[in-house]
């Protein structure tokens, strides 16, 4: 379900991985409610990625380049290679995702596989023959349909809701309903149309203010882009991040941290395979620079217009003061699994562990679908933006407690596990059929109006 950079990645990564074909002859049904595939809501933000070209070009490195030449010398492709040892715009990496979906498109449609647009799936439903059964509406004509399937892999995204806001508090004070007429998203400030309104409210004030609510990059992106407006006059302290945890840099060495005057490190924030500072936890890219540039490190000019609060360190006071004179208060507190609504053979709602418990994962180290007693669900992966597989242990700095957000795992290691436990549940299971009742068919899809 999902057909974004994460659900285009698991076929990317199966290419990659040597088990595409293998795949294909279980049959794979891919479902997007767009008409487009590929990029899905990466580029809707006008941001610079947080990896370098380089890290989301690698996938082209193995069987998928081999197999699909014509990638390789892709305008999209081409487009983002001028960025190699860069970040690049979101844009671009979306038309290129966009042109690697197409590619991956066309080795399924030759396997008699088609990825199908324009359909929404609803839920899905455990069956009686202990698959799942996903119910879904074509958009062209309204038709209800069915398919039965034996493994669920969702990739259908992850949101920022308003809902979110009304529950959402700093130092103990709830910001809704007292700041509901300022408060904005994140992704709302980091996407055109979003960002003309932020322009719009600022303008209108002789001396702008802002409030931003969260330590994650998104945070600390929503204050370059608020930077970079024209006509806006920022003063010192005009932009203030509020965060709990300190806010990190990566550092491709220990030594290179040290000489810039970065100590705030010790040895289980470094990676022991890559020897780098904080490679995931740390901020990246241009997020990056501006935050040396906050902390004034490598004898940067120091970005004073921005103010980094600890609200763990300042009293209630401090904190309403900020958001009593901030214009906007923007909410960058991260993003939570738009999963596909799945029920038990009886209809029943099955509530998962994610959406149980605020900042629980959706998923468990083996991608699989926890419920709401953190046990696995049969047959079901997840995989995308904050499906949160946890990566503490496996990769990077040992000291990280975190989720994988990027692409290059999703199209390699994480993608191709999936795809491995589909094809040795399926080896076990060699016998397995659908029957759908009544139909003695064994159709994928049934349309039932
Ligand atoms: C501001 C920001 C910057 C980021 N920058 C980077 C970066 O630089 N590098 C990086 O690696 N990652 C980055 N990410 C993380 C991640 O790569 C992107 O968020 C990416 O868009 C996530 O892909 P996805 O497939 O999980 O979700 P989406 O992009 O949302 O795709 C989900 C797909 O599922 C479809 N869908 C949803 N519901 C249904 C349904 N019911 N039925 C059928 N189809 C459905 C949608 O149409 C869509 O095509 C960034 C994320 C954010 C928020």
């Amino acid at each position: 379900m999902g057909a974004g950079p994460a659900g285009i990645g698991v076929l990317v990564a199966a290419c990659n991985s040597g088990q595409l074909q293998q795949l294909l002859a279980q049959r794979v049904t891919i479902l997007d409610q767009c008409d487009k595939i590929g990029a899905g809501a990466i580029g809707d933000y006008c941001i610079n990625s947080d990896s370098h070209a380089d890290t989301l070009l690698r996938c082209l490195d193995g069987n998928l380049g081999d197999r699909c030449p014509q990638l390789l010398v892709h305008p999209a492709t081409l487009a983002l290679c001028a960025y190699r040892g860069h970040a690049a715009p979101l844009p671009i990496v979306a038309d290129f995702i966009t042109a690697l979906a197409r590619a991956v498109q066309k080795i399924a449609a030759q396997a008699n596989q088609p990825i199908q647009t324009g359909v929404e799936a609803h839920d899905a439903m455990r069956n009686r023959a202990g698959g799942w059964t996903i119910r879904a509406r074509r958009n062209a004509d309204g038709a209800e349909i069915e398919l039965a399937t034996r493994h669920l892999v969702v990739a259908t995204g992850a949101e920022q809701s308003t809902s979110q806001l009304r529950t959402l508090s700093v130092s103990g004070q709830p910001l809704w309903p007292r700041y509901q007429d300022k408060l904005m998203l994140s992704r709302a400030v980091l996407n055109a149309d979003g960002l003309a309104t932020a322009s719009q409210i600022l303008a209108r004030s002789e001396h702008p203010h802002v409030a931003i609510i969260g330590g994650s990059h998104s945070a600390m992106s929503a204050a370059r882009v608020l930077l970079d407006l024209p006509g806006i006059e920022w003063r010192r302290e005009s932009i203030a991040i509020l965060h709990r945890t300190p806010l990190r840099p990566m550092y491709p060495s220990p030594d290179l941290a040290r000489a810039e005057g970065y100590h705030a490190f010790g040895p289980n924030d470094i990676c022991p395979k890559t020897g780098r500072v904080f490679p995931l936890a740390g901020f990246r890219s241009d997020a990056r620079e501006l935050l040396l540039r906050v902390l004034g490190l490598g004898k940067r000019p120091r970005e004073q217009r921005i103010a980094l609060i600890d609200v763990m360190r300042r009293n209630g006071g401090d904190i309403a003061a900020i958001l009593e004179r901030a214009d906007i208060v923007i909410a960058a507190t991260g993003y939570r699994p738009r999963a596909l609504p799945l029920h038990d053979r009886d209809g029943r709602r099955i509530k998962l562990l994610a959406e149980c418990f605020g900042s629980a994962a959706m998923v468990d180290h083996q991608s699989r679908l926890l419920d709401a007693s953190a046990v696995p669900i049969p047959g079901v992966f997840g995989i995308g933006l904050s499906a949160g597989f946890p990566l503490e242990g496996t990769h990077g700095e040992p000291s990280f407690r975190g989720q994988a957000n990027g692409l290059a795992l999703w199209h390699s290691e994480i993608g191709a596990a999936i795809v491995s436990s589909v094809l040795d549940d399926s080896a076990d299971q060699a016998a397995f059929d659908l029957p759908i009742a009544g139909s003695g068919r064994r159709p994928d899809e049934i349309q039932i109006s």
